[in-house]
């Protein structure tokens, strides 16, 4: 009981010392992957109750066993291959309400400016109030499709057209007059997500470059939120800019995952805990309640 009370007691000194890091920071480059998502209810690897009410009828149907195999599956038809995207998109993205967990962290990052870089491509930080113009989704996402073949580089929302193919579709499949066809070449679209010919985010990244070089040498807070110690996508880049930035600060919140190395130990800060709880402390400081 002790031990816990003191890790908890510490917990709260790191916050406190976080949240004194982003008050006087010019800036928050926050770095964003799955863990996110779950503390917002979605989870992509999970056969779940959440996964068996919205694709209950799917899983017995083709043995779907999660969201990402859905994602990735080679679907038999096209009918049935837009009737898994538009139950998805509708339901994470046309009814999304943002969460407790996506308020706290606007308060926390207030009027400073900010950029995203996530691998999370349910566009939840867009559809949040967060400027698409500072989000770099490295691996595309989910409210954006693109010619299957990449036989040209422009990416096409279908948001709306996700909504009257879920409002459409029956045992799975929407009607062929649904099913979108490249302008271009005539053939099938897929959703612009890391499938193979995904046209890169080359402009966001540019964006992000910009950034970077805006703050370079300034005091720039590194916010990492349920990124996994192994993944090399986000957290190994984000490790490198902390050691090269002498004014930056760099925060890791992960639950049972913190990985700092020792060359940038002394400018960092890993909580340990549950996202959520973690960020209401900190948008909490924010407010002037401590305690
Ligand atoms: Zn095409």
């Amino acid at each position: 009981m002790l031990k816990a009370a003191e890790k908890r007691s510490d917990m709260y000194e790191d916050i406190k010392k976080v949240w004194k890091w982003i008050d006087g920071a010019d800036a928050v480059l926050i770095g964003a992957s799955n863990g996110l998502s779950i503390t917002e209810g979605l989870h992509l690897f999970a056969d779940n109750q959440v996964f068996e009410e919205l694709f209950g009828d799917l899983k017995r149907k083709y043995g779907l066993r999660c969201i990402l195999q859905g994602m990735g599956a080679r679907w038999p038809t096209e009918e049935e291959k837009w009737g898994f995207w538009s139950r998805l998109v509708h339901h994470y993205c046309g009814k999304y309400q943002e969460t407790q967990v996506m308020s706290d962290l606007k308060t926390v990052i207030g009027d400073k400016d900010y950029f995203v870089v996530t691998s999370n491509g349910e566009c939840h930080f867009e559809l949040c109030g967060f400027a698409p113009e500072k989000i770099y989704e490295v691996e595309g996402n989910w409210l954006t499709m693109q010619c299957a073949a990449r036989c040209h580089d422009r990416v096409y929302p279908w948001g709306e057209l996700a909504e009257n193919m879920a409002a459409a579709e029956q045992g799975g499949r929407v009607p062929s007059g649904l099913v979108p066809r490249c302008p271009a070449c005539g053939g099938p679209m897929q959703v612009h997500m890391e499938f193979e010919n995904f046209i890169p985010e080359t402009e966001s990244q540019e964006r992000l470059e910009a950034f970077l070089k805006q703050y370079h040498g300034k005091r720039l807070v590194i916010l990492e939120l349920g990124i996994g110690w192994r993944n090399q996508l986000i957290k190994a880049p984000l490790m490198r800019l902390a050691a090269a930035e002498p004014e930056a600060r760099y925060v890791t919140v992960n639950l049972g995952e913190i990985y700092i190395p020792g060359e940038i130990r002394e400018k960092s800060c890993g909580l340990d805990g549950d996202l959520a709880e973690i960020l209401h402390r900190l948008a909490k400081e924010r407010m002037g309640e401590t305690g």
